[in-house]
């Protein structure tokens, strides 16, 4: 390689970011951040019809909250822009015109129906359906005779007949492909946009771009691009083609299988950090059996000879993993933050709450979110776990959970808790931890005669957070209150 890695992540803004999109931006940077080379974020909007600035924003945000920042590009600015292909129009005119000149290009003025006419006949042949050719030797009468005609044409890049083009790529290894059968395609449409194996040449070209790493779906366009490069006179890039993300049944990634937007995952609360570590996961495999790893290790350790070859299956189960993981060693505050907007929607708080603003409600919100933190996958999921904290109204969930509470022990139990409790002049995770102990001493019984009864007096349920954790949540009145309340409902 001459001079520094240059690589790129060059979305189409026809959606929301895809996990298959984040992930071949995910590799791009790995690679630039481990060899200090550029990233370069570019816009790929040459189909004006299902392109849009919004889906553009929304990409541009998920990979900037992935924490995938980039050192070139759209709203980065650089030395090669404009990074948006439609405001590139004049370069790709110009490389039209260079192709036109040394013949590896033609104006082709067939209408849609001859090309379907075309299609058809080939495929009742069993033939694969490509364009044959008419317009390849038109003479200039022919030509102006269809001009006359009206017909706007397209810019068709002149296949060359019988040559076999190697892929030599960083993942696969070298990869053959036949020019005869891919027809003389589409450079440019008849409006003047350039098609995306036209335009993608020019700008990986001109951008100077080293290594195009992508997704395996971009496989069969590389060929395509190789000749353009050819004709161009130009060197290309290296290539890299990242395997297809499969589902559980191992058919193509789709809605079917899940949520595919990264968006879907950031509102559900999913930290960034936990989606890179399961992305860089689908289809690069570390040395060792360790699969945590902070983007630090991800940049030490990253490299394409241990990118497979097999495709990648999404796995839901093993990203909650992950994600739960990351929760669990995230500071309770952060948990907090990310909880708020869910327990405002559930009904359980309301506002904005800070540290500032109300620092007791936030601090008690603290406590509540230690107490269940070590049970989410995805912070979303609290408010399935706190219910217990908000409603004083006591349901038993069963009959066992009432039956519990009929136990001879019980009013012993609860009565030597409650005063146990009223005497204590500090009430938190370490007094409430040595309270449970000294109760299940004195009174000479099991721990799970006197914790369960104390749980299901509290709650109606026979699980939940650690009492150690919820009593001091509940605080002194609101538990006397509770302990009357459900005794009296027995
Ligand atoms: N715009 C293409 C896409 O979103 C990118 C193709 C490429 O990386 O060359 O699929």
């Amino acid at each position: 390689m001459d001079g520094k890695l240059r690589v790129r992540f060059a979305p189409s803004p026809t959606g929301p970011l895809h996990i298959g999109g984040a992930r071949s931006a995910l590799f791009n940077w790995l690679l630039a951040r481990k060899l200090g080379g550029q990233m370069i974020v570019r816009i790929e909007d040459t189909d004006l019809e299902r392109s849009s600035r919004e889906s553009e924003e929304n990409i541009l945000d998920s990979l900037r909250w992935l924490g995938l920042d980039w050192d070139e590009g759209i709203a980065a600015g650089g030395d090669y822009g404009p990074y948006r292909q439609t405001e590139r129009l004049p370069l790709y005119r110009e490389a039209t015109d260079r192709l036109l000149a040394n013949g590896s290009a033609y104006y082709c003025y067939c209408t849609e129906e001859e090309l379907e006419a075309e299609r058809e006949a080939l495929l009742a042949k069993n033939e694969t359906p490509r364009y044959l050719g008419k317009c390849r030797n038109l003479t200039t009468a022919g030509r102006e005779r269809l001009v006359a005609e009206g017909r706007k044409p397209v810019v068709r890049f002149r296949v060359p007949d019988d040559q076999t083009i190697v892929v030599n790529d960083l993942v696969r290894g070298e990869v053959k492909f036949e020019s005869s059968g891919m027809g003389d395609f589409v450079i440019v449409k008849s409006d003047g946009i350039p098609t995306y194996n036209f335009a993608v040449v020019i700008d990986d070209s001109t951008m100077k771009i080293t290594h195009v790493v992508r997704g395996e779906e971009h496989l069969s366009n590389t060929p395509r691009q190789i000749l353009l490069y050819q004709a161009l006179g130009l060197k290309g890039p290296d290539f890299a083609h990242v395997s297809l993300i499969l589902g559980k049944d191992r058919s193509k990634m789709s809605k079917r299988h899940g949520s595919t937007a990264v968006e879907q995952y950031r509102s559900k609360g999913y930290l960034p950090e936990a989606l890179i570590n399961f992305l860089v996961l689908l289809g690069w495999s570390p040395v060792g059996e360790e699969e945590i790893f902070s983007v630090d290790r991800l940049i030490e350790q990253f490299s394409l000879d241990r990118v497979a070859k097999n495709p990648a299956v999404f796995d839901l189960d093993k990203l909650n993993w992950i994600n739960g993981y990351y929760i669990r060693q995230s500071p309770a505050e952060r948990i907090v933050d990310l909880a708020i907007p869910f327990l405002r929607e559930a009904g359980y708080v309301e506002g904005e709450i800070t540290p500032a603003n109300s620092p007791d409600k936030y601090k008690w919100l603290t406590l509540m979110v230690k107490s269940v933190q070590e049970h989410l996958a995805y912070v979303a999921q609290i408010t399935e776990h706190v219910g217990i904290f908000f409603h004083d109204d006591i349901r038993f969930e069963s009959e066992e959970a009432r039956e519990i509470l009929r136990e001879e022990q019980v009013p012993q139990v609860l009565d030597a808790f409650q005063d146990k409790l009223a005497a204590m002049p500090v009430v938190d995770e370490g007094s409430v931890k040595a309270l449970l102990k000294s109760l299940t001493k004195e009174l000479k019984l099991g721990g799970k005669k006197v914790y369960m009864p104390i749980r299901v007096a509290l709650t109606g349920q026979t699980h939940g957070p650690e009492l150690f954790y919820m009593i001091p949540i509940l605080g002194k009145e609101r538990i006397a209150k509770r302990i009357s309340a459900t005794m009296a409902n027995l």
